[in-house]
Parts: structure tokens; C-alpha cells; sequence
């Protein structure tokens, strides 16, 4: 197998939708149709890039370690992986969402010690540590807003978007940790060896974020 230059890891399922767009206008599409395919690494229209479909929550760990040289993925995920070895060259303002506190409706989180209920463990005992309040992290995969319904945790972190899913399960959204949209991170060795190549990719990316933002809504 020929080496491709640049291998470029993309996040399965909402975010991959609003990605094709940005890199089409990088001249990166898609050979196959992904929609058919079991395949997990995908040729692309450009002969040096290969794309990989992945977890999200992998993204960030295949470009630290080199396995992509680029990746797109949620902030979300990015902060609680914590960024070692990574750039993140751009923020692609796709897939806006906030990360938030949230807890039953109508019954204040406790003053003394708290349970939280999360999938991000790491981001959670950063924030709490750093509002000064004492927190058990609890990890979850899944289902966050059964966990205070349960009386299994005070509060969860978790993505907010409508908020209709809390108000489904009868919690309300507290405190607002980070306004959270898709980025570009890129392998720091990367983008001092493969310069060349990765500039135009990113350079090109940028400049369809931004005619998207000038575009009137
Ligand atoms: P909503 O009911 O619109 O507030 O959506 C909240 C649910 O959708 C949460 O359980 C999130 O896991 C998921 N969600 C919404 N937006 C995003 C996003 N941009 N990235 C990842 N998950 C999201």
C-alpha cells in the first residue's frame, strides 16, 4: 500500500454532516458512498488525504498520538481529553451547543458536598475544583438525566442544545461551563513536517467558515 500524506480523523454522526460541506470546499470529498460502506479509512478526491470515521471521543487521541495528522472534533471532547499534543488551529462553528450543570427542576443543588453525574469526568472536576466546591465525580456513558431523577447524583454535566431533553426529564440547566462548537485540531509534529500541505487544507477550511458567517441567516 502507497503511504497517503495526510490522514485526517472525522467525527461519526452529527458532526460528520456538517464537515463534508467544509471540506468539499478543500477540494477533500469522498470517493465512496460512506452511507454503504463498512470501511473505516476512505480515499478521498484529493490524492494525498485519507479520512478516517471515527468516535468523536477517539479523535482527539489519534491525532495526539500521530495516527491522523488533523481532526475534527467537539470542544466538548477536546476539553476533557485535555489537549496534550494537539493545535487547534480553527473552530469550524458547526454543531453549537453549550456545556452545561443541570439538575431537577425546582430543587436547588445541596451547599455542602455535591454528586455529578457525567460523561466528562475530567472537565467536571476541573469546573467544580474551580468554583471552590466539593464534588464526587460520578462516570456515565449515557442516560446523564436519569441520574438525578434516580437520586443518584445532585447535578450532571452535559451538552445542552434546545434544551428540550432536560425538560423532558424534568431538570432545568444551571450554570453554563463553555459555549462548545467543532474544531480543527491538528498533531503538533505534524504541522511542522507536513507544513506544506496541512496550511492550504486548513487555510481553505477557514475561509469557508467564514464565508458561512457572512452569509445573513
Ligand atoms: P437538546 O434536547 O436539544 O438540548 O439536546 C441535548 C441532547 O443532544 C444531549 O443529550 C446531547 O448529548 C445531544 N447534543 C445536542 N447537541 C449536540 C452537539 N452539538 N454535540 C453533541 N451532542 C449534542
Amino acid at each position: 500500500m502507497t503511504e497517503t500524506a495526510i490522514t485526517i480523523a472525522l467525527s461519526k454522526g452529527r458532526i460528520l454532516d456538517e464537515t463534508i460541506p467544509l471540506l468539499k470546499e478543500a477540494g477533500i470529498e469522498f470517493v465512496d458512498d460512506i452511507s454503504k460502506s463498512r470501511k473505516l479509512v476512505f480515499p478521498s478526491t484529493d490524492p494525498n488525504v485519507r479520512l478516517l470515521i471515527i468516535r468523536a471521543t477517539d479523535v482527539p487521541t489519534y491525532v495526539q498520538y500521530g495516527g491522523a495528522d488533523l481532526g475534527v472534533t467537539g470542544k466538548d471532547v477536546l476539553m476533557e481529553h485535555g489537549g496534550d499534543g494537539l493545535y487547534e488551529p480553527l473552530d469550524l462553528n458547526i454543531a453549537r451547543c453549550r456545556l452545561m450543570t443541570a439538575g431537577v427542576k425546582g430543587q436547588p443543588a445541596p451547599r455542602g458536598r455535591l454528586r455529578v453525574a457525567t460523561k466528562f469526568v475530567n472537565l467536571a472536576r476541573r469546573y467544580y475544583a474551580a468554583q471552590g466546591r466539593q464534588a464526587d465525580i460520578i462516570k456515565l456513558y449515557g442516560a446523564m438525566e436519569l441520574a438525578p431523577i434516580l437520586g443518584l447524583a445532585d447535578e450532571i454535566v452535559d451538552i445542552v442544545d434546545t434544551g428540550n431533553t432536560l425538560k423532558a426529564n424534568g431538570l432545568e440547566p444551571r450554570d453554563l461551563i463553555e459555549n462548545i462548537s467543532t474544531r480543527l485540531v491538528a498533531n503538533r509534529a505534524s504541522m511542522k513536517m507536513k507544513h506544506d500541505l496541512l496550511q492550504p487544507i486548513i487555510e481553505k477550511m477557514g475561509a469557508a467558515v467564514e464565508a458561512r458567517r457572512t452569509v445573513p441567516a
